[in-house]
């Protein structure tokens, strides 16, 4: 093989996908960075909404703020159409901890990859994985199970762990020096961290939080009740305001959200259209969406639950308005009693 040895790799612009392509630049190997977007990333919700979490902590794509640091060119993948079916719906080897079917989505990604790995004419694959890190998709068997169904038995490298795992083929056509990678497994980030001093690389995101909704329990809920009482019939909109607010379910037809800040309230008013919603004039309050069709005992719960989460909350009863389906009126209620509302919640 003449030339120069090319790589692409997925690159999330976290520390470990980051070193990863780092390692193999310090070989002298082109390195291209693939980001697929899901429609499950946290940094979407942060785009749309603002960090709540963290509100003067700026927007910024992890993976092109990498490929800037790396000076090297990432492409960002739009994959929501088919991941939705094909990934999230219906995965084969099943879900984590939350909804996150992390063995299918890999097998995804890494399939979309060697297709431009075939079309592009580059050499191999890499990723940030390390083995023993995450408990579903990152212990031996699960990752050859990856490589297996990727179609990229041989050419998918994993510089951090790689001196762990059987030699690939960039490895033993020698466009890789296997000694100049690593051995590193398990959950710390010590090694990775002292790599990332000794590599240069400095500004990476903080591993808590993660950077997809699906391992997270309390989104992971919220989809469930979603396919129980709605099915699979799912949108794009329907999957990012489920990100959004507090949840309420009241019926099997009638489920209500809550917004939580400003920022979730003016969010939430985009999707008001086909969704009843309640408000409160006389106190600061949130902005409460209605979803399905409410009965008269549906309103009136809801202006209660909008009531508990109003300035008006002590209050022994508040006045509430409500807009559905072109109607408009008012009541006045107590706010609901903590107790009940905590079994609704979802
Ligand atoms: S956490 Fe799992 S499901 Fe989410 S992007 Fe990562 S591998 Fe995919």
């Amino acid at each position: 093989m003449s030339g120069k040895i090319r790589a692409l790799g997925l690159l999330s612009g976290g520390l470990d996908s980051t070193l990863s392509a780092r390692i193999l630049q310090e070989q002298g190997i082109e390195v291209l960075g693939l980001h697929f977007s899901t429609g499950f990333c946290v940094a979407d919700r942060h785009r749309l909404i603002g960090n709540t979490n963290n509100p003067d902590k700026p927007y910024r794509n992890e993976a092109l703020r990498a490929g800037a640091d790396l000076h090297i060119p990432v492409e960002l993948i739009d994959i929501k159409d088919e991941y939705l079916p094909k990934v999230l719906l219906s995965p084969k080897y099943g879900y984590g901890q939350g909804m996150n079917p992390c063995i299918d989505c890999r097998i995804f990604m890494l399939q979309k990859a060697k297709e431009i790995m075939d079309e592009r004419g580059y050499n191999f694959v890499f990723t940030g994985e390390v083995l023993g890190q995450r408990p579903m998709s990152q212990r031996r068997q699960p990752m050859d199970n990856v490589t297996g169904n990727s179609g990229l038995e041989g050419y998918l490298l994993r510089p951090l762990s790689a001196k762990l795992l059987p030699p690939t083929i960039p490895e033993e056509r020698g466009w890789v020096d296997r000694e100049k990678l690593y051995g590193i497994s398990g959950r710390s980030r010590k090694d990775q961290m002292e790599l990332a001093a000794e590599l240069g690389v400095v500004d990476y995101p903080q591993p808590a939080g993660g950077c997809c909704f699906l391992p997270d329990e309390n989104y992971a809920r919220k989809l469930r009740d979603f396919l129980t009482f709605r099915g699979t019939d799912v949108t794009h909109d329907d999957m990012m305001m489920l990100k959004v607010g507090r949840h309420f379910r009241l019926s099997d037809d009638v489920k209500v959200i809550v917004g939580r800040d400003e920022s979730e309230n003016t969010y939430l008013e985009r999707f008001s259209q086909g969704r009843g919603e309640v408000w409160i004039d006389e106190f600061p309050s949130p902005l409460t969406l209605i979803e399905g069709k409410a009965a008269a005992r549906d309103l009136e719960l809801a202006c209660s639950i909008t009531a508990r989460y109003s300035d008006g909350r002590e209050h022994e009863s508040v006045s509430v308005k409500w807009r559905i389906d072109g109607s408009e009126g008012q009541l006045r209620v107590a706010p609901v009693d903590d107790n009940a509302l905590e079994e609704m919640r979802i």
